[in-house]
């Protein structure tokens, strides 16, 4: 994508490149983020941050850098260090006269679809009044099941938030990797069309596993894609890394799908953690294939307890082919299986609407392996 192409970017920026190690903030390397953010400004792109390295400056500040934190530690830490990351940004910023203000985001804010609303219309503001918002997950608070935990994937779901066109995760890996990076024949992938099982398979063969790794990365790249959102993985570990990225092209990029998307569509095409799983026949399949919706009587069974208004997973064949919003909870859906739509009324005994998924509330991405 060239520059011009671009008017608003996400940069993630891995702890691994703002701290080091032990010491505290590479103020270099901020500084150096931080011209670039000015020089994307004087080319009228908007930039959002989604800075790591709360819970590594809080360790560093509690002298425990060795010291393995559970949960507690670890949230106390992050509520330490927040303070200081986001000083040392405003510090950077201000050098370039930028302005910085300070996001912390749950799961639950992005993926409960009023929040979402309420954060995005909060981050349009601040970016109307030309701040650049830095945000981080809040770690203090972020105990339940959909935690993050990592800002690779917040950071995608931040870019279909604010409807970015490029997200680049800046950290000290160069790139996808066809095989390990240690392996001297492994060569580096620079761009991937689609992401399909055997870029899947790339990552996991690279070794890392878990917070900020590569598998991490490429279910980022899913969630920014698919909302039409490019995404590059680069080294942050040279000169102006944001600039030289995309003016040289180095590094990974995933090129962007489904760039028309509804914004709708577009929020439950990355939910992180949808509620269940429905399994569809081969008819159904057909069916949203073709831009309808999902009826009663193609589903075979599902799995997990949703209510109505929750995203689901629909599966066909065991692989994912879709992403909706069910109208009926996993109790009710239970009673109408396989069923006709005209039957439903009479079993559940209310009127209702009669899809199970909307199709203006459903998002088909198709079996991504096979097509
Ligand atoms: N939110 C965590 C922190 O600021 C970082 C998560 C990550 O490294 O991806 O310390």
């Amino acid at each position: 994508m060239k520059i011009k192409e671009i008017n608003r970017m996400v940069v993630k920026i891995g702890s691994s490149l703002l701290i080091d190690k032990d010491k505290g903030v590479n103020n270099n390397f901020l500084n150096n983020i931080s011209e670039d953010i000015l020089s994307l400004k004087k080319r009228g792109i908007e930039t959002l941050v989604v800075s790591s390295g709360a819970i590594e400056l809080g360790k560093i500040e509690l002298d425990k850098t060795k010291e393995k934190f559970n949960l507690a530690e670890s949230q106390a830490a992050s509520s330490i260090g927040q303070i200081k990351l986001i000083n040392s940004w405003k510090e950077s910023l201000s050098k370039f006269d930028l302005n910085a203000a300070q996001i912390l985001i749950t799961a639950e804010d992005t993926e409960n679809r009023k929040r979402f609303l309420n954060a995005r219309s909060t981050i349009e503001e601040l970016l109307r009044e030309k701040y650049i918002p830095i945000i981080n997950e809040n770690d203090t608070v972020a105990t339940s099941e959909i935690r993050y935990g990592d800002n690779d994937r917040l950071a995608a779901r931040i870019a279909g938030m604010v409807a970015a066109d490029c997200l680049i995760l800046l950290s000290n890996v160069e790139g996808l990797y066809e095989r390990d990076p240690s392996n001297e024949e492994s060569r580096l992938v620079s761009n991937v069309e689609i992401i399909d099982k055997s870029i899947t398979d790339m990552a996991g063969e690279a070794g890392e596993l878990g917070r900020g790794g590569m598998i991490t990365k490429i279910e980022a790249a899913k969630i920014a894609t698919k909302s039409g959102c490019q995404m590059i993985i680069s080294s942050g570990r040279v000169k102006n890394p944001i600039l030289s990225s995309l003016n040289d092209g180095i590094g990974t990029v995933f090129q962007s799908q489904n760039k028309n998307l509804s914004a709708l569509k577009s929020w439950i095409s990355g939910s992180i953690k949808p509620s269940g799983e429905i399994n569809i026949d081969n008819g159904a399949n057909l069916a949203l294939k073709n831009g309808k919706s999902l009826l009663s009587a193609g589903i075979i069974n599902f799995d997990g307890e949703f209510d109505k208004g929750d995203t689901v997973t629909i599966k066909s064949r065991d692989k994912e082919v879709a992403r909706g919003l069910t109208n009926f909870n996993s109790n009710d859906l239970s009673k109408i299986i396989g069923k006709k739509s005209e039957e439903i009324e009479e079993i559940l005994g209310y009127l209702t609407k009669t899809e199970v998924i909307h199709r203006n509330n459903l998002f088909y991405s198709g079996n991504m392996d096979e097509d």
